[in-house]
């Protein structure tokens, strides 16, 4: 019987409407919707969802929740194991995790769990009164504050590694070198993916429930780790500071007017506003190429496109077998109109009088054996060059770790590319210094970088 019922859609915007507008494009279930769905759910003895999922959230039970229409009962079950829920329903690469090892998906449609935890999400926060209650019992067993914790970044890896101390008993604060904090979340990923109030929605409970955070806090600038450690009078540190130092191709013409790093040109958008009518230095290109395949290059093509582009390339050296970005990315991206150039790479930018970005020499490539990565290794196809008119370009092709806090901490060990090293509890080579997220993995998801921040705080809990 359950078999027949359809995978259940969400409402979106429709391409052309939100082509133009930075809202947000899924628009999730209505409740109905979400019952019908969640009635799919086989309600597995050995759930193999579960086992997919970087951090075990509880799937068939927050599912059954919603089947039964106990909906803040459902945002209870997952708040056990995810701290953002509402976030992750969002943004996790389900196909490749949870909904890839769902057995429903080995003949049909696999049950859409990263909707269904998003419903949980904003439907408790909609109904909040209702979703503390649920929530009451797991904040009375906090106990009174004790040692001081410092954590270095308020991205998903911070936040959640405060969280957990917070909850755990212990007096935090969140050391952020912005304006504003929520790391990748506010000034990575854009509006129309991940609304801005539901990370703020997230943040304000925090410090409502005791983290203190610190701002325009640069460590390795404002205090060194070990001025943290001992005249701050900190037990230990997390370190989250992410992988935000963009890479660039190191090919002529990089250094041109109207050539961003995509970490520059989100980050404009995101948090400096270029989206609104307001005066912003950011560049509207009427033809835009973005180099890269990853969320982050979707991310910027479609920005692009928001700003007003008339056409927007996304120019990616490999095929769309080998593409990172999450599959519904990939769709939303190509339904509003970014052309996908595969197995396509810029050698050379050429420039106008002014030194204003004007054109793109693009080499085609094929594809040869594996490379390291076990993806196949993009090949030059020699003389296939030729030149693309644009007037703006997007470099998304990788992020390395911002050297500060290391160069501060010399005694810190870090590994390729400067990424801190770690043992299987998140501990450095330093005393009472712990680390998380993308920085030491380099850049990957929010779900694993909010996993290392929970195993941080449980091995920072034992030590103390
Ligand atoms: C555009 C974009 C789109 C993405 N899309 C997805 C997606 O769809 N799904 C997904 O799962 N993942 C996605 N990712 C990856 C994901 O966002 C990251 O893996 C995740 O945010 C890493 O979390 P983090 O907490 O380790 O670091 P971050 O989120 O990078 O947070 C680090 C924080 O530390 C702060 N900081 C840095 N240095 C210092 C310092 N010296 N002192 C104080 N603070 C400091 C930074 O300002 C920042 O706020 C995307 C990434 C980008 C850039
Ligand atoms: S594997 Fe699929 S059907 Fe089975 S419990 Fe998980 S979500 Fe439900």
């Amino acid at each position: 019987m359950t078999e027949k019922i359809l995978r259940q859609k969400k409402q979106e915007q429709t391409p052309q409407a939100r082509s133009r507008n930075f809202e947000e494009v899924s628009l999730g279930y209505a409740p109905e919707r979400a019952r019908l769905e969640a009635g799919r759910c086989l309600q597995c003895k050995n759930p193999l969802c579960v086992s997919g999922c970087p951090v075990n959230v509880k799937i068939p039970q927050f599912i059954r929740k919603i089947k039964e229409g106990d909906f803040c009962g459902a945002y209870a079950v997952i708040r056990e194991d995810n701290y953002l829920p509402a976030v992750c329903g969002r943004v996790c690469p389900q196909e490749t995790q949870c909904e890839g090892r769902c057995i429903l998906g080995r003949k049909n449609e696999p049950v859409a769990v990263g909707d269904l935890e998003r419903f949980a999400a904003d439907w408790a926060a909609a109904n909040a009164a209702a979703g503390k209650r649920q929530l009451a019992s797991q904040r009375a067993a906090r106990a009174q504050p004790a040692a001081k914790i410092a954590v270095v970044g308020s991205g998903p890896s911070g936040l959640t590694c405060a969280a957990e101390l917070n909850t755990a008993g212990f007096d935090v604060t969140v050391f952020e070198a912005l304006h504003e904090p929520g790391g990748v979340l506010v000034y990575g990923i854009p509006e129309f993916r991940l609304p801005k109030n539901i990370v703020r929605r997230e943040i304000d409970a925090l410090a409502a429930a005791g983290v203190k955070f610190e701002l325009n806090a640069v460590i390795g600038k404002l205090f060194t780790v070990d001025e943290l450690l001992s005249g701050k009078g900190f037990a230990a540190l997390y370190i989250a500071s992410g992988a935000g130092f963009p890479l660039f191709m190191d090919i002529p013409g990089e250094d041109l007017n109207g050539v961003y790093s995509a970490n520059e040109y989100l980050t404009r958008i995101n948090l400096m506003k270029a989206c609104a009518d307001a005066d912003t230095p950011v560049l509207r290109g009427r033809r835009a190429a973005v180099v890269g395949g990853g969320n982050v290059a979707l991310d910027a093509a479609r920005s692009a496109l928001r700003l007003g582009a008339e056409k927007v390339y996304l120019l990616y050296r490999r095929s769309r077998a080998e593409m990172p970005a999450r599959c519904e990315e990939a769709r939303h991206a190509e339904e509003e109109g970014v052309e996908f150039l595969f197995l396509h790479n810029p050698v050379k930018y050429l420039g106008d009088a002014r030194g204003f970005v004007q054109k793109a020499l693009v080499q085609k490539m094929e594809l040869g054996a594996p490379d390291t990565s076990g993806r196949r290794r993009p090949l030059p196809v020699a003389g296939s060059e030729y030149e693309l008119a644009v007037d703006a370009v997007i470099v998304a092709v990788g992020t390395q770790a911002n050297p500060l806090i290391k160069d501060s901490a010399p005694d810190l060990e870090t590994g390729r590319s400067g990424y801190i090293i770690i043992d299987e509890n998140g501990k450095t080579s330093k005393n009472r210094v712990y680390a998380g997220g993308d920085i030491t993995s380099g850049a990957a998801t929010v779900i694993l970088a909010m996993g290392a921040g929970k195993k941080a705080a449980r091995a920072i809990g034992g030590i103390l």
